[in-house]
């Protein structure tokens, strides 16, 4: 008998995934109570205060090449999330190698249409949703043009996948 406790299939997903916490899935996330707020500031985490909404912006600057660095001590909204995809691989009613598929599959549409943009995530970690804001802008008025509304029908597929496997209320650009 070992006294090393077992990693199970979620705890494998997302130490795999992380796009809760890369920008993929969200471009900031909001503090409700002011004293965690503080609690999350002395992470080292900054905190943005807007119209008394505070958040913290994702890319999230605590995640490192391994995953959170501060995991045992994350914010409790942090500890408390579980996208759709954690839920069905913890019930049982999605194997994990399909949830590491779609991860996959998502970190790779991110790329392509990043690339579309002209933008690599190595390179500009700025969230995808507030590039296309501003593709949109920037092109207002060659929204019609061929390469747009292809780099359009990718992102709204994107959006659309996102939301059915990891988070519907996900925000829509
Ligand atoms: S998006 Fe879901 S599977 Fe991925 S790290 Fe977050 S909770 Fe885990
Ligand atoms: S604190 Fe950790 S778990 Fe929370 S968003 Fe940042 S990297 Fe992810």
């Amino acid at each position: 008998m070992t006294d090393i406790a077992p990693v199970d299939d979620g705890s494998k997903l997302c130490v795999a995934c992380g796009i809760c916490c890369d920008g993929i899935l969200f471009s900031s996330v909001t503090i409700t109570d002011p004293s965690e707020a503080e609690r999350v500031r002395a992470l080292r985490i900054p905190v943005h205060v807007v119209d008394e909404r505070h958040f913290f912006d994702q890319p999230c600057s605590a995640l490192g090449d391994n995953g959170c660095s501060i995991y045992t001590e994350r914010p409790l909204l942090c500890h408390a999330y579980r996208c759709l995809l954690l839920k069905q691989v913890d019930a049982g009613t999605m194997p994990l190698a399909n949830a590491l598929r779609i991860v996959e599959a998502a970190r790779r549409r991110e790329v392509e249409i990043r690339a579309l943009m002209n933008q690599d995530v190595a390179t500009d970690g700025t969230p995808l949703v507030q590039l296309y804001r501003q593709f949109q802008l920037d092109n207002h008025d060659r929204l019609d043009a061929p390469e747009s509304r292809e780099l359009i029908k990718r992102f709204e597929h994107h959006q659309a996948e996102l939301a059915e496997h990891f988070e519907p209320s996900m925000i829509k650009a």
